[in-house]
């Protein structure tokens, strides 16, 4: 189905090909497609890819990218990018919602509040010699280029191998408090570096208009710890 606008012709459908492959429950080709935002394969993505479609196929929806679906997820590891690149809920579309729990987990809503909630159950993901690997790779930073190379190849097993699995979610319906639309604010420019900032981040500091960075104040930083205040950091 393509939408139509008025004289103007056809509209190109950015996500046409990942909504029927959702539709056509083809969690290999999603897979191999979310491979590419991820940069890996691995078992975390290959269940954030799962989870995302089953989400999708339950709520009946498409994403055009316009915050009528919304996502929340509960860490960022892994599975939240099969989340983003297959329920197209992302950050820099207002529709990825981010707390700070440390549950591999994510709930899609739509807009009207119906939603559904899906947590990984606690369990194995990969063979014991992968996990040693994983161990020894990526938590201690001690492998060898051979190790990482067959860590590699025991991830991207493991997460096509876990697409046939199941028993690996726990599922149920919420209604979700959907955040409003999100706000357009102004831009100003900081009177120190020039650089344009949106107003409600702007700074008053002797008598001046900063941004954070030059006013030297407090903020808060989502990087691999989860979300970090930083305060008076010089950046
Ligand atoms: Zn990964
Ligand atoms: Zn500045």
């Amino acid at each position: 189905m393509r939408c139509r606008n008025g004289d103007r012709g056809v509209i190109m459908r950015a996500r046409e090909e990942v909504e029927r492959l959702i539709k056509e429950k083809d969690l290999r080709s999603l897979l191999l497609k979310a491979g590419e935002l991820h940069g890996h394969f691995c078992p975390m993505l290959s269940l954030g890819v799962k989870a995302g479609a089953y989400a999708m196929n339950e709520l009946v929806v498409e994403n055009p990218g316009m915050e009528e679906i919304i996502a929340i997820v509960e860490t960022n590891n892994c599975f939240s990018d099969g989340i983003q690149f297959v329920t197209g809920c992302t950050f820099g579309n207002n529709a990825l919602i981010y707390r700070d729990f440390g549950k591999t987990a994510v709930t899609l809503a739509k807009r009207s509040g119906d939603g559904i909630r899906i947590s990984v159950k606690p369990g194995a993901f990969m063979d014991p010699e992968t996990e040693a690997l994983f161990q020894k790779v990526v938590a201690r930073r001690e492998g060898s280029r051979e190790e990482t190379e067959k860590l590699m190849k025991g991830f991207e097993n493991a997460a096509f191998s876990l697409l046939d699995r199941d028993e690996l979610f726990l599922c149920e319906r919420v209604k979700v408090d959907v955040p409003e639309y999100a706000p357009i604010f102004e831009s100003e420019v900081c009177e120190e570096c020039g650089e344009s900032v949106i107003s409600t981040r702007m700074v008053k500091k002797d008598g001046r208009k900063l941004c954070i960075p030059c006013a030297g104040g407090s903020y808060l930083e989502l990087n691999g710890s989860g979300i970090v205040r930083y305060e008076d950091k010089t950046i």
